[in-house]
């Protein structure tokens, strides 16, 4: 558990220059604190580099730490009822840990985020062909996805935010993809306690996109035990069911009657042995859910519930998808921040998106970005206390 001294401690680290390369701008906000953002060294990325760890603190004293490296939250620190922090992310005690990263702790994901088919699809009569890199299948961008990248940052600044401009040109053919795409994410951290995240992309050539963040969240703190106690609400009447490799059957099937539904709060862990096929499929849930809002407005995918800190954490959404994803793969082969081993379902994702391998399914809505169209996706994870 942090307290408030934390952000004190940062602040006056990051004044001291006591991280290397450190350097802090702030706005003068009315309330308890200021808006704050401190950038630190943080390392060397595998082919050279500067990785850099930014430091954003709102006025409220939550803080969210965030390196170019992948565009990866490291560390979110959100108060509960009485106003103590506890880091509510899963990820590694260094920047050496998010090099390989299996379960894609944190960061963010592109140029398409969860399972292609197969590694392939066609496009403009053309057939691409991706890395195959989970059992059959391409996942999250490939060998070298978003995730592995440095990007280039830039601290932004609005009204009751701070933020990170983090920008990335990935090439023409880069993972067998098509087109240049050049990518900014936005990163806000608000005075109403959101993590906002604002996707843009253009493109020279037709291309899949898909981008999300592959947060994974325990809102009792990381480390502290499993979420399955921890009381979802998804804003979502159908999903779309999955072979055994995890591709979309391509049927938007209802959640109603299945341990699947979500639409009234209940407990991760209340069916999540059940007897059902889907479940047994995703060793737990390992789904995209249809949420109710398809119209690309912002619009509210999901209430989650911690019962023993108090702390709730809502998700917004332009995107017309939403991954459950329950931790399922997480299996004490990692030791994260604070040596706290990560075991099966530690944390949860709330992976905002398209559906999963919608480039090659015909009926789902299309995530193909062509050139001189602009690729505009925001998500919102709203921090507050019961
Ligand atoms: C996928 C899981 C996968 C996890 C880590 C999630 O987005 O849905 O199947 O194991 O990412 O790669």
């Amino acid at each position: 558990m942090f307290t408030r001294n934390w952000r004190v401690a940062v602040c006056l680290a990051a004044v001291l220059g006591v991280f290397p390369g450190c350097a802090t701008q702030g706005n003068g906000e009315e309330g308890s604190g200021r808006l704050s953002i401190a950038k630190a060294t943080y390392g060397t990325a595998p082919e050279g580099g500067n990785a850099d760890l930014y430091t954003i603190t709102n006025a409220n004293g939550m803080v969210a730490q965030i390196t170019n490296y992948g565009g990866t939250v490291t560390s979110l620190l959100v108060p509960d009822a009485a106003g103590a922090l506890a880091d509510v992310t899963l990820g590694y005690p260094s920047l050496e840990g998010y090099f390989e990263n299996k379960p894609y702790l944190g960061c963010l994901v592109g140029r398409f985020g969860n399972r292609i088919a197969k590694g392939r699809f066609t496009l403009d009569g053309k057939e691409y062909v991706l890395a195959v890199n989970n059992e059959s299948n391409h996942l999250h961008g490939g060998i070298k996805g978003f995730n592995k990248v440095l990007w280039d940052a830039k601290p932004a600044y609005r009204e009751g935010a701070v933020g990170l401009k983090l920008t990335y040109v990935s090439v023409d053919g880069e993972e067998g993809y098509p087109g240049t795409l050049e990518t900014t994410v936005h990163y806000w951290l608000t005075n109403a306690n959101e993590l906002e995240i604002v996707y843009e992309a253009v493109t020279d050539k037709a291309t899949p996109v898909n981008l999300t963040y592959h947060g994974y969240f325990n809102l009792d703190g990381q480390g502290e035990g499993d979420i399955l106690d921890h009381v979802m609400m998804i804003n979502a009447s159908r999903y779309t069911p999955v072979d055994e490799t995890l591709i979309p059957t391509g049927e938007l099937a209802p959640v109603a009657n299945t341990p699947l539904d979500f639409t009234m709060p209940v407990a991760i862990g209340e069916r999540i042995n059940a007897d059902h096929e889907q479940i047994k499929r995703g060793n737990g849930y390992d789904h995209n859910y249809v949420l109710n809002s398809q119209d690309g407005s912002l619009a509210l995918a999901a209430r989650v519930l911690a019962p023993g800190s108090g702390r709730v954490m809502e998700v917004y959404t332009t995107q017309p998808g939403v991954q459950f994803y329950s931790g399922n793969f997480l299996d004490g082969t990692i030791t994260g921040k604070e040596g706290k081993v990560y075991k099966q379902r530690y944390g949860f994702c709330l992976e905002t998106q398209h559906y999963p391998d919608s480039v090659n399914q015909p009926g789902f809505p299309s995530c193909i970005l062509e050139p001189g169209k602009k690729y505009y996706q925001k998500t919102v994870y709203r921090f507050t206390t019961r």
